[in-house]
Parts: structure tokens; C-alpha cells; sequence
């Protein structure tokens, strides 16, 4: 089967699935602050998410889960009986569409926790309506979750929720190692049966078992992307595939002497990436040629943050268990204390490489990773996720529509959430503040609207604060 009808098949399947509008649990409902038929939102400051500069004054008809209407409030009236909210000094933007999230969180030596009832609540509270998990490390517990909030049991994004890991030979105690193509179809095969909706294939893998893994996905019409070091970017786009996660910073296309199907080690693959000249051929030559196989590159700078030396604390350490906040602050006084860290000079080189390629026409899109040693925490890190997009050399509008439209782009579900317009599906995101003079704003949520229903991410959080690490 081609590509392009794969695709096709895909989209309208989220179409199908959007539509649905479910009746609320009352544990659900317990988060909700504007539940009404008819929900008009006046005076609002509107970033649609297409990069357009902002629109003042605004108003928005909600309606079974829909944006109705929206205009400028002399074309656009509230309807008689509409739930009335103003919104006068606040922002109205697209639900973020994160690419890169997980439900489980590093809380030992090589021992990861599964934290899906805390995180997908902390997703929604950070401004999250939509998220693919980028791989998992328990088996069912993405599909059962992505379930329950499908069917109005738990709060949290709508999820395209990807299958446990594809990986060759290693040594992770939670994940299964593959032995050649055959079994790597099977693997796909089977998780697609149960579900999955999307696969992720890691640095062990090789060139056969990753071609059999696209090839069995693309069948069914699913996606797949790959945190790489075995197989290089340009021999992964040669297969076709459709997304690479971490930037460059996992690119081994750069290693001299880089040895087919073997994974050279992060650290090498780093070390090549700093000294990239993004100006060089070589790596001009790598962009132009995920731009022209489409391959979208995922930028996760928060997870790069925390193994940076002089960077701040990132946000939302407060909710996690004191065990697991103290561990990280360890980590983070290690880090600061590593004179030579490579990624010193290797985060600034992470960025340039990563706008780079957006501004060679390249589909870039954005995820948190809250893996490696910790300290990246759903929903406060997708809101630092833009901040960062913004030093490296985004404005802040272009970061927005990174986080939002880009995102919905490649879920193929642009055509109902990612962007504000009449007739799209009502995942919207109230800011007390201008995000798009002040990029910072975006941590003020006011409320998280997700088809249509208005979230407190104050009541989120507070139901797991102090207790993230336990579910
Ligand atoms: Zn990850």
C-alpha cells in the first residue's frame, strides 16, 4: 500500500473518533468548571495557531464540543441562553499537540515507573488536549488509559497512544529485544490488533527490522518514528520513515567510521553532532533529505535541559513525591558540578541544527521526553518546551504553531484540532496573559478546554501534587 493512502485511512480514523463526545464520570467531572450546552467566550485576545498575528476582541460559540462560531465581536453574537465567560486580558490559543510524551517517568537504576493516572491529568492541566506517547515500557496501560478518557473515565488529552518499544538486542529490563524482521512485523502486527495507533522504534534496531516494522505499520495505515543510533537518519528516511525524535542530538549519520546496524553509543553520536556545521554540505544534504521524504523531526530540548550544566530547575518539581524531587535535585547538582559535560556547547548546537531544518522547509515538531535522569514534568515541561523553542530562535507565534498546528499536521488530524477556526473541534487553552509577547505567559492557564469542557489545571494538579511517582 502507498504512503499517501495509509495516511488517508489514518485521518479519518481521528476524525471518527473526535466526534464522539462523551458523558463525563463524576471523577471527571470533579476538574470541570464550564460544562455548558452553549458557551460563548467574549472579549478574548485569539492566536489561532496558523501564525497569524493576534486577533483582539474576539468571541467564541462552543457547541457539542465545536467551535460554532468566532469572529470579531461586532460580527460574531453570543446566542440567547449561551453560558457567558469573559475573557477580557486573557488569550485564547489552540490545545498543545505533543509528540513526544510517556506515562512512565525514571524513578530508579534503569527501573521506570508507570505514572499514567498522575501524568495524563498533568498533560490537560499544562494546556495538552492532544498527545501521542512516544513509546512505552508497560504494555497495555497507554491503550487502557487512552480508552478511559475516550470514554469520559479519566481526564487527560486525547492520546494516539503508541505501542511498547521496537528495539533490537539491549539490555532494558522493560522492553523486549527483537530478533530479526519476521518477529519485528509480528511485534507491529499484534500491538496494531490491540490497538496502538502508532509505533516507536529504538537504538538497537536494525536496518532490516526497521524496515519490516515501517512497512507492516504502513499497511495498516499507522505511523512510526524511531529514537535512532543503529540506523542513521538518512538510511531511515530511505525507509520511509515518518518521524525521528530528539532533534539531531540522536543522528549517527555524522560518526566517522559508523559501522552498519551498529550503535555507536550516544556519547559518540554527541560528540560528531557538536562539531556539525550547519552550513556544511553534509548536513544540508541530511536536511534536504528528510524535507524531501517528509520526515518530521521531533524537538525535545526539555529532556536535553535537565543534562545541561547552568540551567535552571525545570518547572513542576513541587508535585512529584519527595523521594523523586530529591533525587533529582541531586541530579541536577551532579550536572551543574560537570565541568566537562559535552552538553556544554552541545544544547545551543542542538537548537541551531533544529531551526535549521524548520527553516529549510522541514516539519518540526515538538514533545517533552520525561525520561533520563528526571526532573521533566508532563505539563509544566510542555509549556517550558515552548519557552526553550522560543531561544532557539523562534518567535514566539512560530513556537505556538509548532506545539499546536505542526503537531496536528502530522497526526493527520489538521483538519479538526491544531488551529482555531469555525467548525473545529473546541481544544483551546485560556492564557491569563500574551504569549505571544511574552512566551513565559503560557505557564498562567486559566482554563484547558477540550471538546468543548472547561478544565481547572488548578484542581489537576492539586490531586496529585506531592504524589507524582506513586500512579
Ligand atoms: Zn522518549
Amino acid at each position: 500500500m502507498t504512503r499517501a493512502l495509509g495516511f488517508a485511512f489514518a485521518a479519518l480514523a481521528g476524525i471518527s473518533l473526535a466526534a464522539q463526545r462523551p458523558a463525563l464520570s463524576d471523577a471527571v467531572s470533579a476538574y470541570v468548571t464550564v460544562d455548558a450546552p452553549v458557551v460563548a467566550l467574549v472579549n478574548a485576545r485569539v492566536i489561532d495557531g496558523t501564525g497569524a498575528p493576534p486577533r483582539e476582541g474576539q468571541t467564541l460559540v462552543l457547541r457539542d464540543g465545536r467551535i460554532a462560531a468566532m469572529g470579531d465581536a461586532s460580527r460574531v453574537r453570543p446566542p440567547a441562553g449561551a453560558t457567558l465567560v469573559d475573557l477580557a486580558g486573557k488569550t485564547v490559543m489552540p490545545g498543545l499537540v505533543m509528540l513526544h510524551e510517556h506515562l512512565y517517568y525514571p524513578v530508579g537504576p534503569g527501573v521506570y515507573g508507570q505514572l499514567g493516572q498522575s501524568f495524563s491529568r498533568l498533560y490537560l492541566a499544562g494546556g495538552v488536549t492532544t498527545m501521542r506517547t512516544g513509546g512505552n515500557m508497560n504494555g497495555f496501560m497507554d491503550l487502557n488509559l487512552k480508552r478511559a478518557i475516550d470514554e469520559g473515565r479519566a481526564a487527560g488529552p486525547a492520546m494516539d497512544a503508541t505501542a511498547p518499544y521496537v528495539n533490537g538486542a539491549n539490555t532494558f529490563m522493560q522492553m523486549r529485544s527483537m530478533a530479526g524482521p519476521d518477529e519485528a512485523r509480528r511485534q507491529v502486527a499484534y500491538w496494531a490488533d490491540m490497538g496502538a495507533t502508532s509505533f516507536k522504534a529504538y537504538m538497537q534496531i536494525s536496518k532490516a527490522e526497521l524496515g519490516a516494522v515501517i512497512d507492516e505499520a504502513h499497511t495498516r495505515g499507522l505511523k512510526v518514528t524511531a529514537h535512532l543510533c543503529s540506523v542513521t537518519y538518512a538510511e531511515a528516511a530511505a525507509l520511509d520513515i515518518d518521524n525521528l525524535e530528539h532533534g539531531f542530538f540522536a543522528a549517527t549519520d555524522f560518526v566517522p567510521d559508523k559501522q552498519s546496524d551498529v550503535c555507536p553509543g550516544q556519547a559518540r553520536a554527541q560528540q560528531a553532532m557538536a562539531l556539525v556545521d550547519e552550513s556544511s554540505p553534509g548536513f544540508q544534504a541530511l536536511v534536504r533529505t528528510l524535507v524531501e521524504k517528509r520526515v518530521a523531526l521531533t524537538s525535545t530540548l526539555t529532556v536535553f535541559e535537565t543534562l545541561t550544566p547552568g540551567r535552571p530547575v525545570p518547572p513542576g518539581q513541587d508535585v512529584l513525591l519527595p523521594l523523586l524531587k530529591e533525587q533529582f535535585a541531586q541530579n541536577h547538582r551532579r550536572t551543574s558540578e560537570n565541568t566537562s559535560s559535552a552538553y556544554r556547547t552541545l544544547f545551543a548546537k542542538g537548537m541551531a541544527l533544529e531551526r535549521a531544518f524548520a527553516r529549510a522547509g522541514g516539519l518540526l515538531v515538538v514533545g517533552t521526553d520525561p525520561t533520563a535522569g528526571g526532573g521533566v514534568v508532563p505539563g509544566f515541561a510542555n509549556q517550558r518546551a515552548l519557552e526553550l523553542l522560543v531561544e532557539a530562535g523562534f518567535t514566539p507565534l512560530e513556537a505556538i504553531s509548532i506545539a499546536t498546528r505542526n503537531g496536528a499536521r502530522y497526526l493527520g488530524r489538521d483538519a479538526d484540532i491544531g488551529t482555531l477556526a469555525t467548525g473545529k473541534q473546541a481544544d483551546l487553552v485560556v492564557i491569563d496573559g500574551d504569549p505571544s509577547r511574552v512566551i513565559a505567559d503560557v505557564r498562567r492557564v486559566d482554563t484547558v478546554f477540550r471538546q468543548g469542557t472547561g478544565y481547572d489545571p488548578a484542581k489537576l494538579v492539586a490531586s496529585v501534587a506531592g504524589r507524582v511517582g506513586l500512579w
